[in-house]
């Protein structure tokens, strides 16, 4: 059941489509004390930071898209980890979308990061640092094989899973998502110490990147958390089901429109966008 849930939620987040979206307009943060209103996938952020483009320990991609702006947490959160991987040799991270100035809903690409709570981070560390040009059309790494199943044994190097385990070791963070692919190479890989493991979650898509998730920060009130999810490693019965054939007519497609927004994003936009 949870399954079929999830492919519905897959098919419309890999098919978003909704055309041009009204935070697109708003270039730059809204002022106030930090706020992350609503859900992952439906809200907002008042307050919202840009991530410092200039680091010796990360370098942002894409930035002509202007979307590194998340909630002071989030920043904070990028700078443990890459000071971390730095410390302990793993190479440059690599930083993918964050969120919009105001956060909101992108016109294509992804239903979350709308909060300034989710990151996508490459995995791949290089050890020299990449140019102007690379970063502007970063060339992805696909680590999964073509069935699915498999991390290629080429592609994949120790530091890409621990720099995944020190992610998931963050306090803040409460889900990371991976390709089933990558989740099973970690929990072959992991030994005794396997707590970590339970916050990273096999999701479509997901073979050249992780996406981060912070839980809502104190004093966001209209932030809506997600339940943790379920206890154990998720290394058992619940990543094999990712593995099967999906069980005929569970994957009918939906269109599926935006759903209203909370009303403080919505006023949000009636008074910053004509
Ligand atoms: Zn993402």
């Amino acid at each position: 059941m949870k399954k079929v849930c999830c492919a519905l939620l897959a098919l419309a987040a890999s098919s978003v489509a909704w055309g041009a979206t009204p935070w697109q307009k708003i270039t730059h943060p809204i002022s106030g004390s930090a706020q992350s209103i609503g859900s992952f996938a439906n809200g907002c952020i008042i307050g919202a930071q840009p991530l410092a483009l200039n680091s010796p320990d990360y370098q942002v991609m894409r930035t002509d898209q202007r979307r590194y702006f998340g909630h002071p947490d989030l920043l904070a959160f990028i700078g443990r980890l890459s000071s971390q991987s730095r410390q302990q040799g793993l190479g440059t991270l690599l930083i993918g979308d964050m969120g919009m100035a105001a956060g909101g809903r992108f016109s294509s690409g992804h239903a979350s990061h709308q909060i300034g709570l989710d990151v996508d981070i490459f995995l791949q560390l290089p050890q020299v640092r990449w140019s102007q040009a690379q970063l502007l059309k970063p060339q992805a790494l696909d680590l999964v094989n073509a069935s699915g199943k498999n991390v290629s044994d080429r592609l994949w190097q120790p530091e890409i899973g621990q720099l995944i385990k020190l992610a998931a070791e963050d306090q803040d963070v409460t889900r990371i998502f991976v390709s089933p692919a990558i989740k099973q190479r970690l929990c072959e890989e992991a030994g005794s110490e396997r707590d970590w493991l339970h916050k990273v979650r096999p999701w479509f898509g997901h073979r050249a990147h992780m996406h981060v998730r912070l839980r809502c920060p104190a004093g966001s009130l209209e932030c809506q958390d997600q339940p943790a999810p379920p206890p154990g490693d998720g290394c058992g019965a619940e990543l094999q089901s990712w593995f099967e054939p999906p069980k005929p007519g569970s994957t009918s497609p939906v269109k599926k429109s935006p759903p209203p927004l909370p009303p403080s994003c919505q006023a949000l936009l009636d008074e910053h966008v004509l």
